[in-house]
């Protein structure tokens, strides 16, 4: 796994404030003094932070994503919403769709597909979450539902080059459990073979301690870290450990 060029997707939810942006100078320094990058940093912050976070870190190579869209990408009446336009805008590469914190308040898969296609459009890459729940896993339907989401997500999408596939276990997320990696690597597989040359994330309770153990699966491209990215110590040891 040492020899790939690596993700680590930094998913800050709903946290953080403009104070919390000083803190990624350690961050900013840590990255501009490697000499040879085999990794790839994508800061998702609220729409809040987008814009400032996006100022400060152009002269790195650390790159930013919404966590959320719109379907649509016209401006609209649509209060509290933003598309990806306007995410673009401000500043964003990236954009996480499908995360399951999101699906849990109702949105759906052709919801989600629509959100991927309008994004394509409007230029930015996708972080396209999927993942089963604790009572899928139990009665073994995992690999039944990621067809489902992959294939009603990803529904008419010819060009999947702008995907990234980010596998994160439901009762994974912010639970501290996390899958064996024999069990990771299966599901990596399954979804590598579906979507032919797509990389593929694991997220999902990932931190200082058990990447030890996570960085030797080695199908997988990179990480989705929520929890333990908000703390700018956390994240590069983190990305050191992958590396050690
Ligand atoms: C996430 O929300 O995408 C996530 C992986 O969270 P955590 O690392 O906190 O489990």
């Amino acid at each position: 796994m040492t020899n790939k060029y690596i993700y680590f997707v930094a998913n800050w939810k709903m946290f953080g404030n403009l104070r919390m942006i000083d803190s990624l100078n350690k961050v900013i320094s840590f990255v501009k003094k490697l000499k040879r990058n085999r990794f790839r940093l994508i800061y998702c912050p609220p729409n809040t932070l987008i814009s400032t976070l996006s100022k400060k870190l152009k002269p790195s190579p650390i790159l930013i994503g919404g966590q959320n869209c719109h379907e649509s990408n016209n401006y609209g009446a649509n209060t509290g919403q933003v598309n990806s336009n306007m995410l673009k805008d401000a500043g964003a590469k990236f954009v996480i769709l499908g995360h399951s914190e999101n699906r849990q308040l109702g949105e759906s898969d052709r919801l989600v597909n629509l959100k991927i296609r309008s994004s394509i459009k409007s230029g930015l890459k996708i972080i396209f979450c999927i993942g089963e729940s604790l009572s899928q896993k139990k009665k073994r339907v995992t690999k039944k539902i990621l067809t489902q989401q992959i294939t009603q997500g990803l529904k008419g999408i010819k060009n999947k080059k702008h995907i990234l596939i980010a596998y994160e276990p439901i009762w994974a997320i912010g639970s501290g459990l996390i899958p064996t990696n024999p069990e990771i690597s299966e599901i990596i597989e399954f979804i590598k073979k579906k979507v032919k040359g797509s990389k593929v994330l694991y997220g999902g309770s990932v931190n200082t301690k058990n990447i030890n153990v996570l960085k030797k699966i080695n199908n997988v491209d990179g990480f989705l870290i929520g929890g333990a990215s908000q703390n700018p110590n956390n994240l590069i040891d983190i990305i050191k450990k992958t590396f050690n």
